[in-house]
């Protein structure tokens, strides 16, 4: 409670009260952070300095001139004692500041020592955003998406539970609305089969809406920005929906808009296989190239995108798609779940001459590079850690920046994980490791999330600039079944 609010209506002759204490670096890290909760601070802040200063300085003149009696001996004495013996204990603990106890650094503005401690304070005021986790996809193969008979106030098959998430410092997260790609053996090559993608795609956006609502105190549906911010300030888990590859829009732009509606924030541009809009860069090895990058009904993807306010996702595509969409895209970019080609060379993988095209300078894009935890990106067999994430998240901080990086973990989409990161409740457990290494509150704070939001309030106002603009209605050249424009 506030000195102002805790005197209810104001005393005729009130004590004096010192002036409010300037924001202190966590407030102002919290402001910076622009996080739910830094508004709270922000507002206790305003409401302790309310006053004018005419007022408090009138109040202390007033007070100071009521008549009191002087003052006994023995009491200025006990005043001298405690004044020296208070003065001595702060040069002391200023001057040792090793000498506080490590639990109480909060309470003076500091980190604790300990980097798993401070880890934790670091994400209880900027909490986790993770950019790929396939929770959807799990519920679909053992429950048949049947979300009455899940209980995710359990333990979990898998990677992800609401006590793991409260435990990992979660405060939000992409559900993919993930289905695999169509079988060129039975289904062609040239994506004109009909193929169930987009029936199983809105079933998995059914299967993660039923699942956001059926926990309304946990997780909270999240369609922008502020969302995210309002769910992290109610102390709730914002929930977004991605769809992770273009073969899910059925080769399609009115398909994506009808997934815009329907809450979708992201759609990678491929998975695995390339699709008409763009080339993949397959698994291990890769994939031999279709188009080149983008094809040209893929740039006016891109274009429908920047103006719904879909964010362009890198992850999956090959090379030359990434390069080409960054430089095509008129809003900042993510890969939502991606690592670092220079620190372990798979396809999947940035390599550093796409990663140097990512920032705010001549000839960059603005974009979040979100770390992916699949051991089979992250080192050779036997040797993913969290210490070899961190390696890759430090990667992508030294080519593009430190706030060019992110986690999207991957958790339930992936069978193995990194020693030390085994499901939700360890991104702690990174995040010591990085403070450990030298990276600070603030930066340990845009990896968490306030990178990605950065990039998404990026992408929404390029959005809002381009809502004058005409729907794109291209048509895939290659469709018969409708006149070709
Ligand atoms: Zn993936």
């Amino acid at each position: 409670m506030s000195p102002s609010s805790s005197q209810g209506s104001r005393a005729p002759t009130p004590e004096p009260q010192p002036r409010a204490d300037p924001p202190s670096r966590d407030a102002v890290n919290q402001m910076i952070l622009g996080l739910g909760k830094s508004y709270v601070s922000a507002q206790r802040i305003a409401d302790r300095d309310d006053r004018a200063p005419d007022e408090s300085t009138a109040l202390l003149r007033q007070h100071a001139a009521v008549d009191r009696p002087a003052p006994g001996k023995a009491r200025i004495a006990v005043w001298a004692v405690l004044t020296t013996v208070f003065a001595v204990s702060l040069v002391f603990l200023l001057g040792f500041p090793q000498l506080f106890p490590d639990a109480l650094a909060p309470l003076f503005g500091k980190l604790p020592r300990d980097p798993t401690r401070a880890a934790l304070v670091i994400l209880d005021n900027a909490p986790v955003i993770d950019g790929h986790i396939d929770l959807p996809i799990l519920l679909r193969m053992l429950y048949a998406n049947n979300v009455s008979a899940v209980d995710l106030t359990k333990e979990l098959p898998g990677h992800v539970d609401i006590p793991r998430l409260r435990q990992g410092k979660v405060g939000g997260f992409f559900w993919s609305v993930y289905v695999n790609c169509a079988d060129p053996a039975t289904e062609g090559e040239d994506f004109l089969a009909s193929t169930w993608r987009v029936r199983d795609t809105l079933e998995q956006i059914d299967v993660a809406r039923l699942t956001i609502e059926k926990y309304p105190d946990v997780f909270q549906y999240a369609l922008g920005s502020g969302d995210i911010r309002d769910a992290i300030s109610k102390g709730k888990i914002a929930s977004l929906l991605g769809v992770e590859g273009g073969h899910q829009l059925g080769n399609s732009i009115a398909v994506l808009r009808t997934y815009h509606a329907l809450g979708v924030r992201y759609v990678t541009l491929t998975h695995t296989c390339h699709n008409a809009f763009a080339d993949s860069c397959g698994m291990t090895p890769g994939k031999i190239p279709l188009h080149g990058g983008l094809s040209p009904l893929g740039l006016r993807l891109i274009d429908e995108m920047n103006r719904l306010g879909v964010l362009v996702d890198l992850s999956h595509t090959s090379d030359d798609t990434a390069r080409q969409a960054l430089k095509h895209s008129k809003a900042p970019v993510i890969w939502s779940h991606s690592s670092a080609r220079a620190v372990y060379d798979v396809p999947r993988n940035v390599p550093d001459d796409v990663l140097a095209l990512v920032g705010t300078g001549e000839g960059q894009t603005d974009a979040v590079v979100m770390v992916n935890f699949a051991p089979f990106f992250v080192a050779a067999p036997g040797n993913a850690s969290v210490y070899t994430v961190a390696d890759h998240v430090e990667h992508i901080a030294k080519i593009a920046g430190k706030k060019h990086v992110g986690l999207g973990s991957d958790y339930d989409g992936i069978e193995e994980t990194p020693v030390g990161l085994e499901d939700v409740s360890k991104y702690p457990a990174l995040f010591a490791e990085l403070y450990k290494r030298g990276w600070d509150r603030y930066e340990l704070a845009g990896l968490a999330g306030a990178n990605l939001l950065r990039v998404f309030e990026g992408a929404e106002k390029v959005s809002l600039e381009l809502q004058a603009a005409e729907p794109v209605f291209d048509v895939y050249h290659k469709r018969s079944d409708m006149p070709l424009p």
